[in-house]
């Protein structure tokens, strides 16, 4: 179903009449839903899964390396590291939406570098800044498909989700690739490195996301599923998560962290970009 019919509409009537569909289809896919077993997943793109950059934008450091390189388009993307495998891992578990600020040409583009061969996101909702009416600009569920119940948000930014639709956010550290002078922070490019594939934020929150869907879907009754509430479930992620850390647990999980971040440091050394340009995703596009 097109995203653009189910605009709400200041008009009263179609007001109500397009509440009504939203509902409708809302309840269809709840049923779906829970009877596979999955939850829906709500992505940002930009900082997120990506990070785009106009050529023009980008620092003299990035601009002379990528010239060097013989790219001369108008805008570069950086896929996130682990893109891939988060995207294969989740949509076992999650049926995915897009909601970003950038416009409908821009996530297009942006999904097909994600998914060239639309395994993911084929028939996932797109809500791009058209879509949004509110002023100034705020992500929120009025156009999602899905029951608030069962949606997890994924996205860099706190701030610009509605605060009632924040309690389904799983936050994500904003991946920055391209070198920004503004920033006092030393980007990935400037450091020739990326982030680690294993213990980088994508893993993180894929973790999250599985302990999540399992938690939700971890009662012995099926009838009971519809009464679940993601946003019970993530409250219940945390309590579980810090009751262990109480326990025996403790040393346990520091000598585990302290180990993975071992690990981290030593596997920057596999993800710096030493195959040059071949990390860099070239689109030519004119958007945003
Ligand atoms: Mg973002």
């Amino acid at each position: 179903m097109a995203v653009q019919n189910l605009k709400p509409n200041v008009n009263s009537s179609s007001s109500i009449h397009n509440a009504d569909l939203i509902k409708s289809v809302r309840d269809k896919n709840l049923k779906s839903l829970l009877a596979r077993q999955k939850l829906h997943l709500v992505l940002d793109l930009d900082n997120t899964l990506l990070h785009s950059n106009p050529m023009i934008k980008l620092t003299k450091y990035d601009r002379d390396y990528l010239q060097r390189s013989g790219h001369n388009d108008h805008w570069v993307t950086k896929l996130r590291p682990n893109a891939e495998t988060f995207l294969k891992e989740a949509s076992a578990l999650f049926e995915f939406s897009i909601l970003t600020f950038g416009t409908r040409k821009y996530a297009r583009k942006m999904l097909k570098l994600l998914d060239p061969e639309e395994l993911y996101f084929a028939n996932s909702q797109v809500i791009a800044r058209e879509d949004i009416r509110s002023k100034p600009l705020k992500k929120g569920f009025d156009l999602v498909l899905s029951h608030e119940r069962v949606v997890l948000v994924v996205d860099d930014i706190k701030e610009v989700w509605e605060d009632d639709n924040a309690k389904n956010l799983i936050k994500i550290a904003p991946y920055k690739f391209f070198d920004d002078e503004s920033s006092s922070k030393k980007s990935w490019s400037r450091n020739w490195a990326d982030e680690s594939e294993k213990y980088g934020e994508l893993a993180r929150v894929l973790r999250e996301l599985k302990k999540t869907h399992k938690e939700f879907y971890n009662i012995e009754d099926e009838q009971d599923y519809e009464s679940r509430d993601v946003r019970d479930v993530i409250e219940e992620v945390k309590r579980k998560f810090l009751l262990q850390g109480t326990k025996e647990g403790t040393s346990k999980h520091a000598k585990e962290m302290i180990n993975e971040i071992d690990e981290c440091f030593k596997s920057m050394g596999l993800n710096c970009r030493t195959n040059g340009p071949n990390v860099i995703v070239q689109t030519n596009h004119m958007v945003m």
